[in-house]
């Protein structure tokens, strides 16, 4: 009697472990970028399982193509990319050696992300060469650090989720409402914030942050890097110093993948605080995750901007 209500237990909770596993048959989602990730988990929840192959702390531009990424992407059902050719020094090489045809160029499970952004900023006029630098060939592809996209984004997600994997449409869509609302809800907090100290031009060093400043209402007036990708010339650093001298009020923005040696040196000399700010989710500990990067960044710009009022501090020249 006992063994036999053994058996009846066993087999039960067989049943019960075999149902789950079909039932959390999961879309296997591969991001190129950690905010992509974040974003692909939000939406996808428990439908999903996300693998990213560009941690935060990495500089989108140039990420080693390694074997143990191709592995990653030779098992996903959905690729979601950046595009405008951010990761086009590793990306291309990766698809091409996972010969996955889920994520093939052109199939349903291949997904660029930057169909989302309406508007693409700095899209270079005239002939494209590497004498102008040599990234950001068809605009700035900066695009996820406007939040407003990254909803764009979330829905864009949901909608090639839903196709996919059609059983869970509902909860794709839902899902994106749902980070759409905890987003929009953030937006005129993280705009009040800035607002006070948007007559505080700032520096970049990499144009990274053309979508966030343009969504803020910030103004850039100068990059150390001249050209996207090219470390600058000592002339053109010097140039870049003597008008950040000039202003009553500046502060220097850069990303923490960026040449710290050479974006120091820089705000030292025109003796503007150098803020470092998250790029990417994860990039610094505190951007745990999309929504809590903007908390950061907006505090970050603030205190730099307080710090960088030279007429506050009695320096005015
Ligand atoms: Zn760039």
């Amino acid at each position: 009697m006992k063994i036999h209500a053994t058996k009846t237990i066993l087999l039960v909770c067989g049943l019960v472990l075999l149902t789950s596993a079909v039932a959390r048959a999961e879309l296997k989602v591969v991001a190129t970028l950690s905010d992509l990730g974040w974003i692909a988990e939000q939406v996808g929840g428990d439908d999903v399982d996300v693998t990213t192959l560009c941690p935060g702390h990495q500089d989108p531009h140039y990420l080693p193509a390694k074997p143990s990424l191709t592995r990653k992407l030779k098992k996903a059902d959905m690729l979601v990319y950046n595009g405008l050719e951010l990761e086009v020094g590793w990306l291309p090489l990766l698809i091409k050696s996972a010969r996955n045809r889920n994520v093939k160029a052109g199939s349903r499970g291949e997904l660029d992300c930057s169909q989302a952004a309406e508007h693409i900023l700095d899209v270079p006029t005239g002939q494209v060469d590497r004498s102008k630098g040599d990234i950001h060939p068809h605009g700035n592809p900066h695009y996820l650090l406007d939040p407003r996209i990254g909803v764009s984004v979330a829905r864009l997600m949901a909608e090639r989720m839903a196709e996919l994997d059609p059983d869970a449409a509902d909860r794709y869509l839902a899902r994106a409402e749902e980070f759409a609302a905890r987003v929009e809800a953030r937006l005129p907090v993280w705009q009040d914030k800035v607002r006070a100290v948007a007559d505080c031009p700032l520096i970049v060093y990499h144009q990274h942050w053309e979508y966030l400043l343009h969504w803020l209402g910030l103004e850039n007036i100068g990059s150390i890097e001249h050209r996207p990708g090219i470390n600058p010339s000592p002339q053109h650093v010097e140039d870049i110093t003597r008008l950040g001298r000039r202003q009553d009020c500046v502060y220097v923005i850069a990303a923490s993948w960026d040449n710290r040696k050479i974006a120091n040196r820089a705000a030292e000399r025109m003796s503007a605080p150098l803020a470092i700010l998250p790029g990417a989710v994860g990039a610094v500990d505190e951007a745990v995750g999309y929504i809590e990067m903007f908390d950061f960044i907006c505090d970050r710009l603030v205190a730099a901007a307080v710090a960088g009022d030279r007429l506050e501090e009695g320096q005015s020249q």
